[in-house]
């Protein structure tokens, strides 16, 4: 089983809640302190970038479970390819270890940057109409299609996705252990010629 299986299967056992309490009991509070501040920062970058880029700064938390799969995977693959090193940064070498907000997105996989290095995320023009769940190319807004962004964040990790209609994630607001999850709901399709740095997170505290 990969790393980003086995993470997965763990946050998806019903004790996965007590579990992060339990490991929140016994972390120095200093680490606490950090982590949390992180991803409250996290936060506040999605919602300020949820506003202008999705047409609502609505953001609540998820149970793992919540997400589709592909979202839940890519979210976490990235998490994995980070804490341990392997994925690609911005110059500025942002590391789990320093803990503030990153941000990464579902067409960029593997790429961690800081939030000043945000646009190395945009999405290639090519790669702007299509669907990060199923491949679906959405065509723009005047013919119809478009693309439902949104943004995904666990502890200080910003993962942005687009999906076609059918793809679209139903992401509902229900209580969460500790280690939730935040997602604004995509509100609008987004069409061609805009730029997809701005899309979505799920947020939940890692396992330590
Ligand atoms: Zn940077
Ligand atoms: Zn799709």
């Amino acid at each position: 089983m990969t790393p980003t299986l086995a993470l997965e299967q763990l946050m998806l056992h019903p004790l996965y809640g007590d579990l992060i309490g339990q490991i929140r009991a016994v972390t120095p509070t200093a680490h606490l302190d950090q982590d949390d501040a992180a991803a409250g920062h996290a936060t506040q970058i999605m919602t300020a970038a949820a506003g202008p880029t999705l047409g609502t700064t609505d953001t609540h938390r998820l149970d793992p479970g919540d997400a589709p799969g592909w979202l839940r995977l890519g979210l976490l693959d990235t998490w994995i390819r980070w804490t341990t090193g392997t994925a690609d940064t911005c110059r500025h070498q942002p590391t789990h270890d320093r803990p503030q907000p990153v941000i990464a997105a579902a067409w960029k996989p593997g790429l961690v940057v800081c939030p000043d290095c945000a646009m190395l995320t945009a999405a290639p023009r090519t790669a702007d109409t299509t669907c990060d769940a199923c491949g679906h190319q959405c065509g723009d807004l005047a013919s119809g299609g478009g693309i439902y962004a949104g943004m995904v964040q666990l502890g200080p990790l910003i993962y942005q996705y687009g999906t076609c209609a059918d793809c679209r994630p139903a992401i509902t607001e229900q209580s969460s252990p500790p280690s939730a999850t935040h997602t604004p709901e995509p509100a609008t399709p987004r069409g061609t010629g805009r730029g997809r740095a701005g899309r979505p997170h799920n947020r939940r505290r890692r396992p330590r």
